[in-house]
């Protein structure tokens, strides 16, 4: 089965994870500023901080932000469940902004519209959370714009973006939004294992996610309640949690990030081949906003509404000639746990249309011309 996304381990990957198990440090040692130093030069942010997981930054971001009981937290339906969850743990109450149906992303004009219902009512988000689903990203500059008017803050969740730029700038720059978070779980387009990275322009807030990361524990004098009792001396400040990466993973990082450019460049060899052999088929292929260079990190494909084949066939059809196709995302507010805050079937019709249509194909940077081709053969012999 030729599967939908894979990682690429090399033997620079082996060696300097083999230096790192051998050293002094496996864990809390100086891979881990080392992987957020070249992270941050790669994105143009001034800080970057490793996490334990996408999850993880993304929880720490939300509480950086002063997000908690009461308050409320909006993202798309169309995403993995953590994007969500993360308000839930904060105890804030989620909501969902429906997606635009030529993107998949957050749709600006539905974000309008829930503002000023919300702004009416007194119900405005604390939080807005755009999704670049795909590895493409939001419309930022227009989502920004709306920050500035109804006072939200934004954290963007780039899990599927690192590599892409907006606006001739990297993915996680933050020129409009106050933190980006990354994932580099194996199907991601670089991968720790699991892992996540969270970055930011803003000192304070990188500051208060340090100090979420590891316990809410400070070694800084200036940040104690008194002077320190000796060189020993930590303080627990705020209750914080073990979301850390380890020097394992860090390493395994900074050596995958130096073949970001190289896999996003063969992600686009991989997508061109896709558009041009599928064009004429009753299928619906990734737009691809001129304001961006996405990351590609899913390549999905809608079957149209008039096709002869329908989305399950074709699914069931494409994994029997050994292609691994897979349908990401099954809108979050029809999972049950959400279900069971009040959401249901048809509140969010674009993101459910989306889910009833489609299938991502195999895209990875490591993908074969010859992989490729069968798939693409399969394609024609299951739609043609
Ligand atoms: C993968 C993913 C996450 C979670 O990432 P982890 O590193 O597995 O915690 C969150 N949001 C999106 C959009 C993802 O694709």
């Amino acid at each position: 089965m030729i599967p939908y996304g894979r990682q690429d381990i090399t033997q620079d990957d082996l060696d300097a994870v083999a230096r790192v198990l051998t050293s002094d440090f496996i864990t809390q040692g100086p891979e881990i500023s080392g992987f957020e130093a070249d992270f941050a030069t790669a994105t143009g942010a001034p800080h970057a901080l490793t996490a334990s997981s996408a999850t993880a930054a993304l929880h720490m971001a939300y509480l950086a932000l002063g997000l908690g009981v009461g308050d409320r937290m909006w993202t798309v339906p169309n995403t993995f469940v953590a994007t969500a969850n993360a308000g839930l743990y904060c105890g804030a109450a989620v909501d969902f902004v429906d997606i635009d149906p030529q993107t998949y992303n957050m749709s600006v004009g539905a974000l309008r519209t829930k503002l000023v219902d919300a702004a009416a009512q007194g119900t405005l988000p604390k939080i807005v959370t755009p999704v670049h689903f795909a590895g493409q990203s939001c419309d930022m500059a227009a989502i920004h714009a709306l920050a500035q008017e109804y006072g939200f803050r934004i954290v963007e969740d780039a899990s599927h973006a690192v590599g892409g730029d907006h606006e001739s700038t990297p993915v996680g720059a933050c020129i409009y939004s106050d933190i980006a978070v990354f994932s580099f779980h194996p199907v991601k387009i670089i991968t720790t294992a699991e892992g996540g990275m969270a970055t930011t322009r803003d000192p304070e807030l990188a500051r208060k996610m340090g100090l979420l990361r590891s316990h809410g524990i400070t070694r800084e004098p200036n940040e104690m309640t008194h002077a320190p009792d000796g060189p020993w001396y930590y303080q627990q400040v705020s209750l914080g949690f073990n979301y850390r990466m380890t020097d394992i993973q860090a390493v395994l990082g900074r050596s995958q990030l130096t073949r970001l450019r190289g896999y996003i460049d063969a992600r686009h060899a991989v997508r061109e081949r896709y558009d041009s052999a599928l064009s004429n088929l009753p299928v619906t292929l990734p737009f691809q906003p001129a304001y961006q260079r996405s990351a590609l990190h899913l390549y999905p494909v809608m079957v149209n509404a008039d096709s002869p084949v329908d989305r399950a066939t074709a699914f069931r059809e494409l994994r029997e000639r050994g292609v691994g196709v897979n349908v990401l995302y099954i809108p979050v507010h029809t999972q049950p746990v959400y279900r069971d805050l009040g959401f249901k079937s048809g509140d969010y019709p674009a993101a459910e249309d989306y889910y009833a249509r489609v299938f991502v194909l195999p895209m990875y940077a490591k993908l074969t011309v010859d992989d490729q081709d069968k798939v693409i053969t399969a394609m024609q012999s299951v739609f043609g």
